[in-house]
């Protein structure tokens, strides 16, 4: 049985404009990426006027990654 086992990414810890590589198969995502080729958003938790958590997957290799730390980015997402 395949176990989906859910990556964390803290936006906060990545250098440059938000985008990092996919933990599992390395693929380069950026958030600002509104194709969805790369990778599919599943759900987003906002606070207020807050982006706070969005729970994307990667089409390559299908692993959850749970983004965090939008906040201290403006929530620039979410216009
Ligand atoms: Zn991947």
């Amino acid at each position: 049985m395949e176990q989906r086992q859910v990556h964390e990414v803290d936006l906060t810890q990545i250098e440059g404009k938000g985008e990092f590589s996919c933990p599992k198969c390395k693929s380069s995502i950026s958030p600002n990426d509104e194709t969805e080729e790369v990778y599919s958003i599943l759900g987003t938790k906002v606070g207020g006027q807050i982006l706070e958590e969005l729970v994307i997957q990667c089409n390559r290799c299908m692993s959850r990654i749970r983004l965090t730390g939008f906040s201290l980015l403006g929530g620039s997402l979410l216009s």
